[in-house]
């Protein structure tokens, strides 16, 4: 598996067991910070030929230009292990005023757009691990984050990581997504684009194609997995059924 975006740094992403393992060794989170949406960043020492995974943030990943920090070994022990994190039994996920509520084990999946989880949530170990899956408007790949690891990121999309909040931009437009974490809460603004379908978030409004949907004032999110699900679904209940939406073209 080679992402993308680290080729030019050349690493050779690990199987999924392994990342397991790496994320469970790193306490969840950046080894720096405890940031928790990371890139897999390995450790090489051409010198003894091994390899050691560790997860950095978009903060303290050595950037393109600073290659010379590639020898970055850890002193201390990760940051979420010295810094253990109380647990919650539930964290809630926010899209404007829909709460879905996430017991462990669970997939919630707050955007589902024909069928495809644009944005999923599970809990492993009390951490909310995120999947998250950006197009543009003509469904090229932008970003793939899966269980809070940054698996491909185009050039043109930057991801800050600020106060509990990352901000994920695209270089040329305004803030694509802000995903902000809070123990007991993630609250996902921003715009998402698939297949003809925008769907745009904000504090206090959902809109798909501009247009705003008229969300009712008290909602019953219990026992639903899904938040807004727009187009073909199979008939997997969600909060928000939107079955046929005008779909832009731009072609
Ligand atoms: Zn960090």
């Amino acid at each position: 598996m080679q992402s993308k975006y680290t080729q030019y740094k050349n690493i050779n992403m690990p199987s999924t067991v392994q990342l397991k393992l790496i994320q469970k060794d790193c306490g969840y989170g950046c080894v720096i910070c405890g940031a928790p949406i990371c890139y897999v960043y390995s450790q090489n020492d051409p010198f003894h030929y091994n390899k050691k995974f560790i997860l950095l943030c978009p903060n303290h990943y050595p950037s393109e230009n600073h290659l010379e920090k590639s020898n970055l070994f850890l002193k201390e022990k990760p940051y979420n292990i010295r810094n253990p994190q109380k647990t919650t039994d539930q964290i809630k996920i926010k899209l404007s005023n829909i709460l879905l509520n996430q017991a462990d084990q669970e997939v919630l999946i707050p955007i589902l757009i024909d069928s495809l989880p644009v944005i999923a949530v599970t809990i492993t170990e009390s951490k909310p691990l995120l999947d998250i899956l950006l197009f543009d408007e003509f469904n090229n790949e932008l970003l793939i984050i899966r269980q809070n690891l940054i698996f491909n990121q185009e050039k043109e999309i930057a991801i800050e990581f600020k106060k509990n909040t990352f901000l994920i931009k695209n270089k040329s437009k305004p803030i694509l997504l802000k995903i902000e974490f809070t123990k007991k809460m993630i609250t996902i603004e921003g715009t998402i684009l698939l297949s003809g379908v925008k769907v745009k978030i904000d504090n206090t409004s959902i809109k798909i194609n501009e247009v705003q949907i008229k969300l009712p004032e008290i909602m019953d999110t219990t026992n639903h997995t899904i938040g807004i699900s727009i187009g073909q679904n199979n008939d997997i209940p969600a909060v928000l059924t939107l079955t046929k939406v005008n779909r832009y073209n731009n072609h």
